[in-house]
């Protein structure tokens, strides 16, 4: 039986998963052991303050092919997908969640994709029964707005349910080591022989959502300053609004003049005004420009710490 030639890198991210775990190992494990390809299975534990680290130190005990990377703190979920991705060593990586809302069951398809030559395959749901409305329609709006204002194309309902073979996982280890990020938008544009397959998303099997409203929120404004430079040309496009509006006044201003003979020191002034903030504004979206590159490179903390691992020969961290 153990003429497998390839390896299967199954990336799961975990933070307090104390409630879901038990049930993750008992039906995705079976599944994984019976894949025409050999697997390991990485946790990623993102800091959980519950039992879950003890609960992923008993598997690793049990299986050496589950293996464990233990994060110093709370990362979140992007960083732990990329720790995995950095250290997995298969032929295919598949990032999945640890609620069982991927099935396991997907990474037969995967590796038959795999074995076909696609090397980026991208899992879009059908259904997501568990998202409320507000959610859903959120998500909507969101994506529309993306995609209208940035130059890359992301797609609504594609989730953190990914594989890559080497080459691209490769890109993602060496490229795309920004500190804004968002992965599943560089995993569809990174290019490849690239498929999509859809799966038709579960419910939670145990344990809540780790995503808030308020995290949701500020992961949208990330992905926005991510992919697009619109924001940065705000200031720009103010500017010359204003310039714009400050021209008019002062047409307006040599015509009130012209017809009534009298000088408006008023509109005079308004017209002084709004030459002035539109070159203000000029100059701050400029500068802005400059330090929003600037900074997102110079401060170059890293993506995640790792603390310790189990069933894995010590790699270098990010
Ligand atoms: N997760 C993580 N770090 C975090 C938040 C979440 O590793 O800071 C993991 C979580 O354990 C789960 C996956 O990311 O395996 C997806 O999270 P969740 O199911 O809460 O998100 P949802 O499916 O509701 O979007
Ligand atoms: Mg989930």
């Amino acid at each position: 039986m153990e003429n497998k030639t390839k390896l299967l890198s199954i990336v799961v991210s975990v933070y307090n998963e104390e409630a879901a775990l038990e049930e993750f190992a008992r039906t995705a494990v079976p599944v994984f052991e019976d894949l025409a390809w050999d697997y390991e299975l990485i946790f990623v534990n993102d800091g959980s303050a519950d039992r879950s680290p003890e609960i992923l130190r008993r598997f690793a005990g049990e299986n050496p092919k589950i293996k464990v990377i233990n994060f110093s703190r709370n990362f979140g979920h992007e960083a732990a997908m990329i720790a995995g991705i950095d250290m997995a060593d298969g032929d295919g990586i598949l990032c999945m969640d640890a609620d069982l809302q991927h099935p396991p069951e997907a990474a037969r398809e995967i590796i038959r994709r795999f074995d076909d030559g696609v090397e980026v395959i991208t899992m879009v749901r059908t259904e997501n029964r568990s998202a409320g409305l507000i959610k859903n329609v959120t998500s909507t709006a969101f994506y529309r707005l993306i995609n209208h204002i940035s130059d890359v194309k992301l797609m609504e309902n594609a989730s953190d349910f990914f594989a890559v073979t080497q080459k691209p996982a490769e890109i993602l280890r060496k490229n795309y080591r920004e500190k804004v990020r968002f992965l599943r938008g560089y995993v569809q544009n990174i290019g490849f022989r690239r498929e999509v397959l859809t799966y038709e998303a579960k419910p939670r099997v145990a344990g809540h959502s780790k995503y808030s409203i308020r995290r949701l929120f500020r992961f949208s404004i990330n992905t926005i300053l991510c992919f697009s430079d619109l924001p940065l040309r705000l200031g720009t496009y103010s500017g010359l609004f204003v310039g714009f509006l400050g021209l008019i006044l002062m047409v307006y201003t040599i015509w009130s003049h012209v017809v009534n003979g009298t000088p408006n020191g008023y509109a005079t002034i308004v017209v002084a005004l709004c030459f002035m903030f539109a070159m203000l504004f000029f100059v701050v979206g400029i500068i802005g420009e400059y330090i929003a590159i600037l900074f997102s490179e110079l401060k170059d903390r890293p993506i995640y710490i790792v603390h310790d691992t189990m069933n894995m020969d010590e790699k270098e961290d990010s």
